[in-house]
């Protein structure tokens, strides 16, 4: 058998991974779609919530993959719409969030989300650099990583003058405790 192979026979099913991460647990859901009717943002999804947690619960690999190569769980808010509306308390916003997270692990990021994880990543560089969103470089970062140096810049005045952008960014008192909580996470991911 070709090494690659191997190491998909002996990946554990995603269902699996997702409660051992999240404690969720994907049986529970029964499809009513209740989730998939309340979400805002299911006519831009490739895959709509109720569809990602049945094909997950089937344990069937390439169902598995399709759902880590979708665009729809980079698209998912947390809005938490869906969890709110669930009779069976499922919180898909925190299986959502793994399935993001392994999507990564496993180089299979929708190239769709290539964007929205540059965001993600500028937006953690700012927390990890200040404690806080520093506007001026979330959107530097940004741009630097998807080369949209021109986007919107058009509206940086208006913001501006309207008290919505610092030019300095302000810090958090206790830069040690961020440091610390950013070393827990990357030891966490890392034993994953
Ligand atoms: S609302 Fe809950 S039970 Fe219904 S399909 Fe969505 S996750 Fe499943
Ligand atoms: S949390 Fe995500 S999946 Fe749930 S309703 Fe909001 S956007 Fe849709």
């Amino acid at each position: 058998m070709h090494d690659q192979n191997i190491v998909e026979a002996l990946r554990p099913v995603l269902k699996h991974k997702v409660k051992e991460n999240t404690e969720e647990d994907i049986m529970l859901c029964y499809q009513c779609g209740k989730c998939s009717a309340g979400c805002p943002l299911i006519d831009e999804m490739d895959i709509a919530p109720n569809q990602i947690l049945r094909m997950l619960q089937t344990e069937i690999p390439e169902l598995e993959e399709k759902v880590l190569k979708s665009l729809a769980i980079w698209l998912c808010l947390a809005c938490e719409q869906c969890y709110s509306r669930c009779p069976k308390d499922v919180d898909l916003p925190k299986i959502m969030d793994y399935l993001r997270a392994e999507s990564i692990r496993r180089d299979l990021v929708n190239p769709k989300a290539k964007e929205i994880l540059a965001f993600h990543k500028s937006f953690l560089d700012s927390v990890r650099l200040t404690g806080k969103l520093y506007e001026i470089g979330l959107i530097a970062g940004y741009k630097m990583r998807t080369m949209h140096l021109l986007q919107d810049v058009n509206v940086a005045p208006t913001m501006y003058f309207n008290g919505k952008l610092n030019l300095f960014p302000s810090q958090v008192k206790n830069k040690k405790a961020i440091k610390r909580i950013f070393e827990k996470a990357l030891r966490e991911e890392e034993n994953k």
